[in-house]
This record gives structure tokens, C-alpha cells and sequence, in this order.
């Protein structure tokens, strides 16, 4: 990261401090210290309802053919009791347990074992041990970054087993869906109570924990900022990237051959939702350096939000237009599905190219062309818990002259390609873009939040030169 440091010798340690004309505390930019009662309805909201939403979603695919609807009508109109539909739910299996304990060791070996090589030989690929942003305690971590050849590796097996060894079927995950929720439940509580306890007893980094005394906002948000075991096993990296993004584009062909197997063919939606997904998942892991900036790794802390999400939530929801295809296999004209490749197709290149820019002008300190012209920013100023003094930039060129957010914005488009590919008979493949409408709207609004926080008039200055968040004249 191109930030300067200084050190202010008036800055204190701890209470108030004048930050660039604003009256903030200056531990203020990280995580919250204090919950707001919406914050804490929202929480509780989502510890009692978010393992339930994912398991209506699944549960309706595999007794109702994935309406969202008529689970719903039966229990209203007393057809059938809870009692019934728990019943006909597939539980836990010794064969799940042992598919998912295999499946979670082979991650944790490649990530801990396996140094990265692929930067080695591949022209442009920043793998390898590599520095994250400052924290607000001024800590500097490294990650060694070997998602990409985690991700080739597991597929290459993948691939190996499917069409030349036969040790299992390509369908094994389609097959155990359920059982399988059942073991990603366990490990996403099981890491996020851990992450709790090890945050009380022995955090990696003391200066980086955050109490708001409150059990829940604590439990769900976290309290350590970058949980470790030694120097190298760091949990976010591990639990955002892999397990669940490495199996994103696994689960996706499990589905596809699921279809074949059914129906003799694998339909052009399929395909479809297959290489949109498969291109935003190897775009993950080729820019797994990158992602150290973003706010997954450099605001959150790591708490059942990102420990039960990463292990349930993201492998369930995120792949929830494949599972619908298997039970309706939706055949495309050809005009429809040119359409819809060329949304996400544009809509990757957008997010793609919004975060490239970013990513370039911080490198270089600005010090770049965007769009074959010299860069336009606004200098900003910030300070860690120390009273360490950091100087930044915020641009203001190329797409992050047109919104605030265009990454997201290029975002949704890809989601909303996923979903039209499934076509209109359902609501259950929509979820994902209103999903992703809501989380990336609330994350412009938080991030913002933070941002005042860390740059005060000069984040003012920033938002009037760039007055729209996702879309230019809109919103
Ligand atoms: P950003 O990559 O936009 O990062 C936001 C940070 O960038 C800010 O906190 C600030 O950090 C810095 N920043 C903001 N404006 C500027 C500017 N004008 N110039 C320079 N730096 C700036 O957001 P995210 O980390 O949320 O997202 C990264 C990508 O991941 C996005 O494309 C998003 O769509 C995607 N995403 C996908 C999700 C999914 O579930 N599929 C979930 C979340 C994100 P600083 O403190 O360094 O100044």
C-alpha cells in the first residue's frame, strides 16, 4: 500500500483527537466499539434466521422442486407440519462427514504446505508471501498467497477423478447436498466459537481486538481483526478463500453433471452459470493479492459473519442458480443467451477494470495513467491507535470519477446474468442479485461510514468531487 507515515509527536494514545478538522476518536475507523440497538436487532435477526434461510432455500429444492412458495402454503394451510418436512430431510451421514473432513484438510494442507509456485511462471501474478494494509493498530501483516494454485491443483484432481480415475462420482457433491450442510454448519460454529474464545484468552495481536461488551454484536462481528495459528495459518484469508470459493466452481460442476446424468445433456444455462461464475471465481484467486486491500480482510473482523458465512452461507447461496438448473434444466434461445453473456461478460470487465484501477493507482502512488491520462485524486490524511500519521490518496479518475462504488456496480451485473440465465418460472434463482443489492448497498453506506471516520473533510471533499455511490445521476 502506498501509504506514508509520520509520526505525530502531539497524538495521543488513546481519547479524543482533531483528525483532519473532524472531532474523532482515533481508534474510530475500524470496527465499532459501540452497538447501536439496530445493529443489535440486525444481529440477532441474523444468528436466529440465517442458518434457517439457507436451509428453506435448500430444503425447498429438494422436496418442493425449488418453489419458494408452496412449502410455505402447505404449513400455512396445515397440508403438512414442520414436523413433517424435518422428517423427510436427509441428516447427517458418515459418508458427509468424512467427504467434508477429507475436503477441509486438503484446503488447510495446500494452503499451509504448498509455497506458492505459480507466480514463478505465470507473467503477471503476484503469489507468494506478500504485505496486507495497516491496521488500525499500525500492524503490517504478511499472507503467503497460494489460492491459485490451491484452486488449479483441486481441479486437476477434480478433472483426474471425473473422466480418467473413477474413484468417485462427479455428482458426489450434488448427491450428499444436505449431509453436507450439516458438517458446513458444524465447522462455521465451530471456528466462530473458537475465534471468540481466542479472542479472550490468546489473540495474535491484543492491540487489534475490539469488545463492545455486548456477547452477541461480539460473537457475530468478531473480536480479533487477523486470528492466526503460527506465523502463516491466518483464518481470514483461509475461511474467505478456501473452503468455500475454491468449492464455489466444484459445486457448479457437480450440478452440470447432475444434468447429464438426468437428462443426458448439460443445457446452455448451465453452461452459462458455469463459465460467468467459473471467470469470477478464477478472477478471485488470480487477484488473491489484491483482495488483502479489500474489506473483507482490512475492516472486518473475523467473527461468525465471516466464519459461519464463509463455511454455509457463500457455498449454499451463492450457488443456488446451479442447484435450481439440475431441477429445472432451462434450454436458452440463442439470442437470450448471447444477451446474458454479455451482461456478465461487461459486467466482469467493469468490476474488473474499477478495482484494477484502484489497485494500479495505490501501487504506484498515483504515479499512473488511467484511461491514457494522468491521474486525478484528492490527498487525504489519517492515523492509527499510535498516533502514527498515514498519508493516502483517494482518485478520482476512470470509473472512480463516474461513482464511488463502480466495482459494485459492475458486480451486480455479473449477479444479475446468473439469474436471468435460470429464466422467470422461479423466484428462488433471484435471490442472489437481491441478495448481493442489499449487501453491496449496506457496504457503500459502511464503508463510507469508516471512511469519514479514517479521512474526515477530506473524505468531505472526496464525496462532492464524486457525488454518486453505484450509479452516475441515480444513486
Ligand atoms: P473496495 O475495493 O471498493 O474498497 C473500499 C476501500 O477502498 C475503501 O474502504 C477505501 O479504503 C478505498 N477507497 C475508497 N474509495 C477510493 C478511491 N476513490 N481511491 C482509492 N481508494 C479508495 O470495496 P470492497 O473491498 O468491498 O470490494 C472489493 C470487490 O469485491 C468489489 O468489486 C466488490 O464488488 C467485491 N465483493 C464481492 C462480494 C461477494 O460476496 N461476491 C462481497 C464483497 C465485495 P482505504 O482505507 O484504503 O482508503
Amino acid at each position: 500500500m502506498a501509504a506514508r507515515r509520520e509520526k505525530n509527536p502531539s497524538a495521543e494514545r488513546k481519547g479524543k483527537n482533531t483528525q483532519n478538522g473532524t472531532q474523532t476518536s482515533q481508534v474510530q475507523w475500524g470496527r465499532a466499539w459501540e452497538v447501536d440497538w439496530f445493529s443489535l436487532a440486525s444481529i440477532l435477526f441474523l444468528l436466529m434466521f440465517a442458518p434457517l434461510i439457507v436451509y428453506y432455500f435448500i430444503m425447498s429444492c429438494d422436496q418442493y422442486q425449488c418453489s419458494l412458495i408452496d412449502p410455505l402454503f402447505d404449513l400455512l394451510t396445515g397440508n403438512k407440519h414442520l414436523s413433517d418436512i424435518w422428517n423427510k430431510t436427509p441428516t447427517l451421514t458418515y459418508r458427509a462427514a468424512g467427504i467434508y473432513t477429507l475436503w477441509v484438510t486438503f484446503q488447510v494442507c495446500l494452503y499451509v504446505f504448498i509455497p506458492d509456485f505459480c507466480h514463478k511462471f505465470l507473467p503477471g501474478y503476484v503469489g507468494g508471501v506478500q504485505e496486507g494494509a495497516v491496521t488500525p493498530a499500525g500492524a503490517v501483516n504478511k499472507y503467503e498467497i497460494n489460492g491459485l494454485q490451491a484452486w488449479i491443483i483441486t481441479h486437476v484432481l477434480w478433472f483426474a477423478n471425473a473422466y480418467y480415475f473413477h474413484w468417485f462420482s462427479p455428482t458426489i457433491i450434488f448427491d450428499n447436498w444436505i449431509p453436507l450442510l450439516w458438517c458446513a454448519n458444524i465447522l462455521g460454529y465451530a471456528v466462530s466459537t473458537f475465534a471468540m474464545i481466542k479472542g479472550y484468552f490468546f489473540p495474535t495481536n491484543a492491540k487489534d481486538c475490539k469488545f463492545t461488551g455486548n456477547f452477541f454484536y461480539d460473537y457475530m462481528m468478531g473480536i480479533e481483526f487477523n486470528p492466526r495459528i503460527g506465523k502463516w495459518f491466518d483464518f481470514k484469508l483461509f475461511f474467505n478463500g478456501r473452503p468455500g470459493i475454491v468449492a464455489w466452481t466444484l459445486i457448479n460442476l457437480s450440478y452440470a453433471a447432475k444434468q447429464q446424468e438426468l437428462y443426458g445433456q448439460v443445457t446452455n444455462s448451465m453452461i452459462l452459470v458455469n463459465v460467468l461464475q467459473g471467470i469470477y471465481v478464477l478472477d478471485f484467486f488470480w487477484n488473491e493479492a489484491w483482495y488483502l486491500k479489500t474489506i473483507d480482510i482490512c475492516h472486518d473482523h473475523f467473527g461468525w459473519y465471516l466464519g459461519w458465512g464463509d463455511c454455509v452461507w457463500l457455498p449454499y447461496l451463492y450457488t443456488l442458480q446451479g442447484l435450481y438448473l439440475v431441477y429445472h434444466p432451462v434450454q436458452l434461445c440463442t439470442a437470450n443467451a448471447v444477451g446474458i453473456l454479455m451482461l456478465g461478460l461487461i459486467g466482469y470487465y467493469i468490476f474488473r477494470m474499477t478495482n484494477h484501477q484502484k489497485d494500479l493507482f495505490r501501487r504506484t502512488n498515483g504515479n499512473c495513467k488511467i484511461w491514457g491520462k494522468k491521474t486525478e485524486y484528492i490527498e487525504c490524511s489519517y492515523m492509527s491507535v499510535d498516533g502514527t500519521k498515514y498519508y493516502s490518496k483517494l482518485l478520482t479518475s476512470g470509473f472512480w470519477g463516474w461513482a464511488r462504488h463502480f466495482n459494485y456496480t459492475g458486480d451486480l451485473m455479473g449477479s444479475l446474468a446468473y439469474c436471468l440465465a435460470c429464466g422467470f418460472q422461479h423466484l428462488l434463482p433471484y435471490f442472489y442479485i437481491v441478495y448481493m443489492t442489499i449487501l453491496l448497498t449496506h457496504r457503500c453506506i459502511r464503508d463510507e461510514h469508516r471512511c469519514f471516520s479514517k479521512y474526515g473533510k477530506d473524505w468531505k471533499c472526496y464525496t462532492a468531487a464524486v457525488p454518486y455511490r453505484l450509479v452516475p445521476g441515480v444513486f
